[in-house]
């Protein structure tokens, strides 16, 4: 039998680790091998702490100077290179003689929290958004529209070749791109209606990559597709047009990302999420990635992408990625975006099965 501690130690989620005061483990349950990402099996204990591939400074700082924390946070790094975020405290341990004989630090892996708070915030952030885009788009149709027939009236009493015709022309063209504005902004802030079914997820994007294909014309000659797929089938349960059109919206943007031409690369595959990023998914789950070796993006850029209307180009609307976003929650999933300026962009969709 092992003693009452020992059992709660081995079943506690938190991760425990204690050293001695000549910085030797003393102690490490489970989950703490677990969370570090350590070899199961693997005996620790005795050994210098400083072996261990984990921020130990707090632990140090604790037998060194008796300087505790609590309810700290940091990010660690695992043996595999992910990062992961912790939640941590330290606390002296002190001999019968009341000497200091070592420390003890307790952390949990804060990833799936810290991944709500961020999804809550960015919800709060477009819900608040969209509501008062669509009062504001609904303000401005009235009076667009009375502009637009009053042009148009004018426009009807002025003779053939009237000069002033021109200047009415261009009230009518700003009004016309007002409007096609406020349709979109009106579109995107509709409840999304999707038409789930029963897929072959590999033939909804082999499919997508034709269409694509006819869009591109002879842009498609200075851009070498790649394709990265799955055997067939992969069968989930998703609205194949829907997701066809963000797919075509994330190619498009690709291609516009490599004026010089460039790699553009699709990727379909079956993911089990628990070693991703996105840590809100359940496993498996049908992954889309569409890459390229593209101008890419700044971290500022990166951080506005889902927001709607937000662009950098001349003759964008900013809706592509904000209806993406949209869509993908819509069906549970999630999009991730990887880039930085000059590396190209790799978006990856996450659906559920
Ligand atoms: P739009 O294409 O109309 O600008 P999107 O919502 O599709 O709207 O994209 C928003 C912005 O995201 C783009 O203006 C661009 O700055 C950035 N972006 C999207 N995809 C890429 C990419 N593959 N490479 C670099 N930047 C991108």
């Amino acid at each position: 039998m092992k003693d009452p501690l020992e059992q709660i130690l081995e079943g506690l989620g938190s991760g425990v680790i204690a050293i001695d005061t000549s910085g030797r483990i003393s102690l490490l349950n489970p989950a703490a091998k677990t969370i570090l990402g350590l070899q199961e099996g693997t005996n620790f204990l005795g050994q210098p702490i400083s072996e261990l591939l984990f921020d130990q400074s707090d632990l140090t700082n604790a037998v060194v100077d008796k300087v505790t924390v609590k309810d700290q946070e940091k990010t660690i790094v695992r043996p595999g290179g992910t990062r992961l975020p912790l939640r941590f405290s330290t606390q002296c341990l002190y001999d019968k003689n009341g000497e200091l004989s070592g420390a003890v630090e307790s952390f949990e892996d804060i990833s799936r929290l810290q991944e709500l708070s961020r999804q809550a915030s960015r919800v709060n952030t477009l819900t608040a958004l969209g509501e008062m885009a669509a009062t504001v788009a609904h303000e401005i149709r009235n009076p667009l529209g009375g502009i637009g027939g009053f042009a148009g009236l004018l426009e009807r009493d002025l003779e053939v070749d009237d000069p002033r015709r021109r200047l009415v022309k261009k009230i009518m063209e700003g009004v016309a791109s007002l409007n096609r504005m406020v349709t979109n902004l009106l579109n995107y802030t509709r409840p999304l209606q999707l038409n789930l079914r029963p897929v072959d997820f590999v033939e909804v994007v082999e499919d997508c990559i034709g269409f694509f294909e006819i869009d591109a014309g002879n842009r498609l000659e200075e851009i070498k597709l790649q394709r990265d797929f799955v055997a067939k089938p992969l069968p989930c349960r998703t609205d194949p047009e829907q997701i066809q059109q963000i797919m075509l919206n994330l190619l498009h943007n690709a291609v516009q990302a490599m004026p010089q031409g460039g790699s553009l690369q699709v990727g379909v595959s079956e993911t089990d999420t628990s070693e991703t990023e996105t840590t809100l998914l359940e496993s498996p789950c049908v992954t889309l990635t569409v890459s390229d070796s593209g101008m890419g993006m700044s971290d500022n850029v990166k951080s506005k992408l889902f927001m709607p209307f937000f662009t950098t180009k001349e003759d964008g609307n900013g809706l592509g990625l904000a209806t993406a976003k949209k869509v993908i929650d819509a069906h549970g999933g999630d999009i991730l975006v990887e880039s930085a300026p000059n590396e190209g962009a790799a978006f990856t969709i996450f659906l559920p099965k």
